[in-house]
């Protein structure tokens, strides 16, 4: 070992001035190809100066707002490991309270059809069929990127109970009628300004704006929803914190009767079901 060779708890102390903490050791053990156990007892080794670099211009891309999962390349949900790629949103733990709310209204060994509207990096649609093997999940995107990435998802955990088809929300689910069909669409506004900031900015804008308000995406699928829902099915739609109000009178609209809102675990409104 050379005197200036760094070692990993160095290079993670000085990552620690320009980014997240638990970032920089996503990114090491990225760079590394290793996994995050290593370093309890690893990190007074040195690291390799091609290693360094490589770390070192990682954590100057994610000093600028690239997202950490774009860098690595995947992200944990749920149980499951997903590739992401710019073509999809950056899967969040918000959205595991839809899953947990979707298996609540799915008994364990039920048949049932399930549909994820928008799928992005299959995140919604492949937990729930893990978690339902017997269920069949046909999840939508009108990104061809986007499905890509999903199909591969699906591929990698061994997750076959899941259909992919090319298009817009509920559009190529003609004629088709589900137990359970959830959505994590776009809601933020065009015109909010936290689109032009942090790791907004890198994400496919089409998975995060819609509308004036951020409820045009969330307009189409309830005006849809209730045409491809089996009697005593449920929607399930992720929204904005400030949109419970405004997405259950849109329920309603349409004649779901008993639109409630859940909370997220910051204790704000996140998941409209009907
Ligand atoms: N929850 C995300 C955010 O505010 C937005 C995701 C979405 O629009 N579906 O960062």
């Amino acid at each position: 070992m050379t005197l200036d060779a760094p070692t990993a708890a160095r290079l993670l102390v000085q990552a620690r001035a320009a980014i997240d903490p638990v970032d920089a050791e996503l990114l090491l053990l990225h760079v590394l190809a290793l996994p995050r156990s290593w370093l309890f007892a690893h990190a007074d080794e040195p690291v390799s100066a091609a290693g360094a670099a490589r770390f070192q211009a990682l954590v100057a891309r994610r000093a600028q707002g690239e997202p950490v999962a774009y860098l690595t390349g995947s992200r944990g949900f749920w149980t499951l490991e997903l590739a992401v790629t710019p073509a999809t949103l950056v899967p969040r733990p918000d959205t595991e309270l839809l899953v947990e709310l979707a298996l609540a209204r799915l008994p364990a060994d039920a048949d049932a059809r399930v549909a994820d509207l928008g799928t992005g990096s299959g995140a919604i649609a492949l937990s729930i069929a893990k978690e339902r093997p017997r269920a069949q999940v046909v999840a939508t995107d009108a990104s061809p990127d986007a499905l890509e990435v999903a199909r591969g998802n699906a591929r990698r955990n061994g997750i076959g109970n899941v259909a992919f088809r090319a298009g817009s929300w509920l559009a190529p689910l003609a004629g088709e009628t589900f137990d359970l069909i959830a959505s994590n669409p776009p809601y933020i506004a065009e015109g909010d300004s936290h689109l032009a900031e942090g790791d907004l900015r890198f994400e496919p804008a089409m998975a995060l704006a819609s509308g004036v308000d951020g409820l045009d995406d969330i307009r189409i699928i309830v005006a849809a929803a209730q045409a491809h829902l089996r009697p005593g099915g449920w929607l399930l739609l992720e929204h904005g914190w400030d949109q419970g109000d405004a997405v259950r009178a849109l329920l309603r609209e349409v004649g779901f009767a008993d639109a409630t809102t859940e909370r997220d675990l910051e204790d704000r409104d996140r998941v409209t079901l009907g």
